[in-house]
């Protein structure tokens, strides 16, 4: 069965058609500047990259040229080839703990929080929108990045605050990339052929996160109430004292929500190293002398391995630590970095295994004590496995 995947932004939408179950990605394509006058869409298929610039008013229009241009391209012959989409969901607060079909009362319910996640959920929401609209008769599946996180116990999920912030206002950790993690928790358990794995998943790429998993359910991950929290990332800071923000609006007159834009744009390795974002131009300036280069690259490889010290005392052992996305797909240098830092845990990377990239791969001798394996995320492939589900329970 043919399925869409699609992650909608506020001016963009993502999408990759997959063949199920074969997991054969049939076509993707990117629509830009939704809404602007210099709108565009590109389309891969058959090993071949088309760009059409048009004006894209709005999502449902991006739609309709979507299906437009997969049935004449000889692609799908007929709307009816679509057996369902799944739409990447940023946030189901504390509600959603697994993928749903979306209705307008499933809609209404997501909108509930908005103010949880207020650049995602309604660049979401506006995206299903366009699909129910130009395919009313297909089913749409809502997938959360919060959703695998709601296994976390009170005692995780809870900040040490009054508890009337987290009763009144739903302040408490949610965590993200959580569709990632549940790929890569389900990969290295079909790899290992167990599933009663204790897992350290670590997403890395210009957002990050570390997740702490025990036989299939999270016990904590290192973002919390939004994606700002935990490790250094690209250019969010991760874990700060809250105080710095008070301190710095009376220092320079900027209000807390330019410094918390600050916090999340203009931090992480470009804030540190005043380069870039780009973990490959921060290597490269590393690797040419510059300290602010290399300081960025030892503080973000600690904070990294910190997370996975304790998360390894909270699972009391963990039995294989993963990396993935773009940093730990593809930087052998930042995983050595990052493997050389948890050497108390008895882990000893083999640097010879760590000398490829992107592909599942194990980067540990046999006698360390903890096996660390590079597994590829596939958010995408996630998405439209959980909708096939759904098709398939829905027929
Ligand atoms: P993502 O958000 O998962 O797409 O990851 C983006 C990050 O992956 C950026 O910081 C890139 O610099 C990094 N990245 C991608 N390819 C490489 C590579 N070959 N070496 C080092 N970092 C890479």
């Amino acid at each position: 069965m043919k399925i869409l995947s699609v992650n909608a932004g506020s001016s963009s939408l993502k999408f990759t058609l997959i063949e199920l179950p074969a997991k054969d990605v049939i076509a993707s394509g990117l629509f830009e500047k939704i809404g602007l006058n210099d709108s565009c869409y590109t389309i891969k298929y058959n090993g071949e990259k088309i760009t059409t610039n048009e004006i894209l008013p709005d999502h449902s229009v991006a739609v309709r040229k979507l299906i437009d241009a997969l049935i004449n391209m000889h692609i799908i012959s007929s709307l009816e080839e679509i057996e369902g989409v799944g739409h990447r969901m940023v946030h189901g607060g504390q509600e959603f703990s697994k993928s749903v079909i979306l209705t307008e009362d499933v809609l209404e319910r997501i909108s509930k929080y908005n103010d949880l996640a207020p650049l995602h959920n309604p660049a979401n929401i506006m995206g299903v929108r366009a699909f129910m609209k130009v395919l009313p008769n297909t089913l749409q599946v809502g997938v959360f990045d919060t959703a695998f996180h709601t296994t976390m116990a009170e005692k995780e999920f809870l900040y040490p605050v009054p508890y009337e912030w987290y009763e009144k206002y739903n302040v408490r950790k949610y965590g993200f990339h959580g569709t990632s993690h549940r790929y890569i928790n389900k990969t290295i358990s079909e790899l290992l052929n167990r599933n009663d794995l204790k897992v350290i998943s670590c997403h890395i790429g210009n957002g990050g996160s570390i997740t702490a998993i025990d036989s299939g359910k999270v016990v904590d991950t290192s973002m919390g109430f939004t994606p700002l929290a935990g490790i250094m990332m690209g250019t969010r800071s991760g874990d700060i004292d809250a105080s710095i923000l008070e301190y710095m609006n009376n220092k320079t007159g900027k209000s807390v929500s330019e410094l918390t834009n600050e916090l999340n744009k203009k931090s992480g390795l470009l804030g540190v190293s005043g380069i870039s974002s780009d973990s490959r131009d921060v290597e490269q300036a590393a690797l040419n002398g510059n300290p602010r280069a290399i300081l960025a690259q030892e503080m973000y490889a600690q904070k990294i391995a910190n997370y996975i010290a304790m998360y390894n005392n909270l699972l009391n052992g963990a039995d294989v630590i993963t990396l993935t996305a773009g940093v730990g797909e593809n930087s052998k240098t930042m995983r050595k970095m990052i493997l050389d830092r948890i050497s108390s845990l008895g882990v000893k990377i083999d640097e010879e295994k760590n000398d490829f990239r992107g592909e599942l791969r194990l980067i540990t001798t046999d006698d360390s004590k903890i096996p660390v394996y590079v597994v590829p995320t596939d958010e995408e492939l996630m998405i439209a496995l959980d909708t096939m589900e759904l098709a398939l329970k829905n027929e």
